[in-house]
């Protein structure tokens, strides 16, 4: 009990919990909760269902039916009057380690900011995350921040500070020479936002990151190092088979940065699950990514917060090129049926506000509905856990959150979560007790 007692101090005084007393953490850990929405969403159906409750007890979701069926339940019952429960949303594309652009520019964040203060910030954002009702979160690179991603992940478990779950994969991979931070003289020894490895050593190189806890393996298949600065193909094609089966031996996932045709194709060909931003993806590539299960990122928000960054002002200043691009993409991977994952580069912009994307990808042409999935039970599908996450199902984990209205009519609710459970146990509660 004094175990619990403590993880709970301290998640009360990360978080600034007002509506609970410690008795009902405690309550929330050890014995069960009744959920009494007014709606739920289970993260399939193409419906909400009315008048519904969800129980839960230590961290799993262990029956959800009929109010009336709870009637003699003797489980603590919170009340939800007017919200909708919809599984916890997952973010597919975040950066813990880096923080809005226009705050500080990448370059400066990774060499003039310490590991102690981005992983300061990254406590910040893992709050944020959560208390945004991003219950877990794919954080894709450190940026030059070492293994710290494994470190807040140990932080965010023992209940350090609150932070969705979170699947890592350290400082991802790139081709020697092409990424940055670059423009410094031969002599001055830079330190890069990923690790450079090439042929054979890619081998070692993706075991010494799955050694350090990487839970994903992260390259980039090309960047902008063009003899214009234009982002061509890096990595060759045998060499993308080299992480991927190598990530596989070991039974994890690969993932690739790509943002030209070419580089989505050797990708996809490689066997990467998901491919990230795409937006020179031709109709063609798309096709063989639906035909080889390979799964779309889009990061539409990284894309429009790049562009604000630089000056674009809605509805007022033309339409960047840029833009322009991702959302033609976005028509193409529309047509050829893509799988989409919710995936929306945070860090790029601020943490907690994931919710954009999901928004953006329904104005880019994506039904609300699939939308909705594609940030829950699409990405646990995706990420190989939906078979535990994703979904509020009996004998899933208790990540569980609330908001005001139907999210199959607008996505945009998700903006504003009332409630978050994760773990089974209550972050935030807004609702009237
Ligand atoms: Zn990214």
């Amino acid at each position: 009990m004094k175990i619990v007692q403590r993880f709970c101090q301290k998640l009360f005084a990360v978080a600034g919990f007002v509506a609970f007393s410690m008795g009902s953490m405690v309550q929330a850990q050890s014995s069960q909760t009744l959920l009494v929405p007014s709606a739920l969403w289970d993260g399939d159906s193409s419906q909400l269902t009315r008048g519904h409750a969800v129980i839960v007890e230590g961290n799993k979701i262990i029956k959800i039916a009929p109010v009336a069926d709870f009637s003699s339940s003797k489980a603590h019952r919170i009340s939800l009057d007017g919200l909708t429960l919809i599984p916890g949303l997952i973010e597919g594309h975040s950066h813990i380690l880096l923080h809005p652009y226009d705050e500080t520019g990448w370059n400066d964040q990774v060499l003039k900011e310490s590991e102690a203060e981005r992983s300061i910030r990254a406590a910040n954002h893992v709050k944020a995350a959560l208390m945004a009702g991003f219950t877990s979160y794919r954080d894709l690179g450190t940026e030059g921040a070492g293994y710290a991603d494994y470190g807040i992940k140990q932080a965010v478990q023992k209940g350090v500070v609150p932070g969705p779950r979170l699947f890592i994969s350290s400082k991802a991979l790139v081709a020697t020479g092409s990424y940055g931070p670059k423009g410094f003289a031969d002599h001055v020894n830079v330190p890069l936002g990923a690790e450079a490895a090439d042929g054979a050593d890619l081998v070692r190189v993706v075991r010494d990151q799955i050694g350090h806890g990487a839970d994903w393996i992260k390259f980039y298949a090309d960047y902008r190092w063009g003899p214009n600065g234009q982002a061509m193909p890096s990595f060759s094609l045998e060499e993308m088979k080299t992480m991927v089966d190598t990530a596989a031996s070991s039974g994890r996932l690969a993932v690739a940065h790509a943002a030209t045709d070419e580089g989505m194709r050797r990708a996809t060909l490689a066997g990467v699950r998901t491919i990230e931003h795409g937006d020179g993806g031709s109709l063609e590539t798309f096709q063989l990514m639906k035909e080889r299960g390979v799964a779309w990122c889009p990061t539409l928000g990284a894309g429009e917060a790049i562009a604000e960054y630089r000056g674009w002002v809605r509805g007022e200043t033309p339409v960047p090129a840029r833009v322009t691009e991702q959302r033609d993409a976005f028509k193409r991977a529309l047509k050829a049926g893509v799988t989409f994952c919710m995936g929306s580069d945070v860090g790029v912009f601020d943490h907690g506000d994931s919710a954009w994307e999901l928004g953006l990808m329904v104005e880019y042409g994506l039904s609300p509905l699939a939308t909705m999935k594609a940030a829950t039970s699409g990405n646990a599908d995706i990420f190989n856990l939906g078979n535990r996450l994703g979904r509020l199902k009996t004998g899933y984990l208790a990540d569980i959150i609330a908001v005001k209205g139907n999210p199959l009519e607008d996505v945009t609710v998700t903006e504003h979560v009332h409630f978050v459970m994760k773990d089974g146990v209550i972050y935030k509660n807004e609702a009237k007790q």
